[in-house]
């Protein structure tokens, strides 16, 4: 058995509990294999071994008060992947799916997207099962004050840097940024995504959206193409799903679909952006208020999705941009979009394609960018959110933006010369896999057993 596939084996026995942990090991570990052949010292260092467990995983309890002076408790998390290449860095979580083995999958999706970035960051991500849909803003700062007495002793500015991710927006990292400072009477730059008053980066609310769209220009160049005039499917209504659509409309894309956990609204004349912000960024409402505001659009309930299908991959499109969230694209949804014509993907949320999808588009031969590297901006800015805070100063957004941009062309320019490297050009799942690997199990081999 291959090096790759022993470890595998052991992995689908000790975590068959974890099937999103184990899905996104799968992805990495499958592609890997050249890299094995090309050098034995992965296997004499036992790289896969440790590079798959996380160095450290913190487990709590949160209890807070809710509204009616009733207890509630849920269940917070930090995982501290992979510290080889830098201080742990990544998002936190707030939703009911969250459990140890969902945030594996993004802590270890994480190691090697920062790693993409070409910075200094190792890998982390942490979350609560807590549900912040329908809670007060009392509700939500309390939860973010007791997640914060718990967290605040395992984080700092060289130690580990939480950011967003779904459900922990400008507003959650707020509080948890006012009740660590409360709490260890320092004014840090511990966590990123904070609001421009108070150390935050211009551009960093644009910047994963933005960096995906940049990344798939990068993309279409290859193949001497462009966004100009194409119509663009994109899923998810939160922050990437927002500011991809921003920029394809920039690029003169024309971007005619958007989702929410209820529904999808599709909208043959192209999203109507400032509707769309009013009623996710201001109003925090669903999208049938979108549809109620923009008659031209359609509303489709998730009731009425078609049978085993999304919604919005079923909408004929040039190119697919999935902003939700994982497993959001099955294999049905792959073939249904390469038979309606579509030419390009890239994913904006964290595994969104399953693994049965991903090889749908590797066999077509389409342009696909796998998440960790099409949708590195986010963190990537967060980073130089953290440069920002560390030098006491701030960048305007152009300095921002061209910064994003810039490591955006470098890390397609990265992934696609490693495909070509190891025999394999366009795939960019192995030039993303084994362009992150390389470094971090390179810098865990230097660092010796530790
Ligand atoms: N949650 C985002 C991600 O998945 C951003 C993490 C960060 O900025 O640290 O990459």
């Amino acid at each position: 058995m291959s090096y790759t596939q022993d470890v595998l084996a052991g992995l689908r026995q000790r975590y068959q509990s974890e099937p999103e942990f184990l899905q996104a090991v799968e992805e990495v570990l499958l592609t890997l294999q050249p890299l094995m052949d090309k050098d034995d010292k992965y296997r004499k260092y036992k790289i896969l071994e440790r590079v798959v467990e996380p160095e450290r995983t913190v487990k709590f309890r949160v209890e807070w008060v809710d509204d009616k002076g009733e207890i509630q408790v849920n269940r917070g998390y930090r995982i501290q992947y992979n510290s080889a290449i830098g201080p742990y860095k990544g998002g936190i979580r707030l939703h009911p799916s969250v459990n140890e083995g969902v945030l594996k999958f993004l802590g270890f999706e994480q190691v090697f997207k920062n790693s993409l970035t070409g910075t200094a960051i190792g890998g982390a991500k942490g979350g609560s099962d807590f549900d912040p849909k329908g809670k007060s803003e009392t509700e939500i700062m309390r939860f973010c004050q007791a997640f914060m007495v718990q967290l605040h002793r395992y984080i700092g500015p060289t130690i580990d840097v939480p950011a967003g991710d779904i459900g922990t927006g400008g507003r959650e990292i707020g509080y948890m940024y006012g009740a660590y400072k409360r709490l260890t009477t320092r004014y840090e730059g511990v966590l990123t995504g904070k609001g421009l008053t108070f150390g935050g980066s211009l551009a960093r609310t644009e910047a994963t959206g933005y960096g995906l769209v940049y990344f798939t220009e990068e993309m279409l160049k290859d193949r001497n193409e462009t966004l100009e005039g194409k119509r663009c499917a994109v899923s998810g209504a939160g922050n990437v799903a927002i500011y991809c659509i921003e920029k394809l409309i920039q690029k003169g894309a024309l971007p005619v679909t958007a989702s929410d956990s209820r529904g999808s609204i599709y909208d043959p004349n192209g999203i109507d952006l400032a509707v769309l912000k009013q009623v996710k960024e201001v109003e925090r409402a669903s999208l049938t208020r979108y549809a109620e505001l923009v008659p031209s659009a359609q509303y489709v309930p998730v009731e009425d999705y078609p049978e085993g299908k999304h919604f919005v991959w079923t909408v004929p499109v040039d190119a697919a941009f999935p902003c939700a969230t994982q497993n959001e694209l099955n294999e049905a949804d792959a073939r249904c979009l390469i038979e309606n014509g579509c030419r390009c993907v890239a994913e904006g949320a964290n595994m969104p394609s399953s693994i049965a999808a991903i090889d749908v588009f590797l066999k077509s031969g389409i342009a696909y960018g796998p998440a960790k590297a099409a949708n590195a901006g986010g963190v990537a800015t967060s980073q130089l959110e953290m440069e920002q805070n560390a030098g006491m100063t701030s960048w305007t957004f152009e300095e921002v933006d061209a910064k994003l941009h810039q490591i955006m062309v470098n890390i397609y320019r990265s992934v696609a010369d490693t495909a070509v490297e190891f025999g394999q050009p366009g795939n960019l799942v192995l030039g993303a896999n084994i362009a992150g690997f390389r470094k971090v199990a390179d810098a865990m081999i230097a660092q010796g057993v530790i």
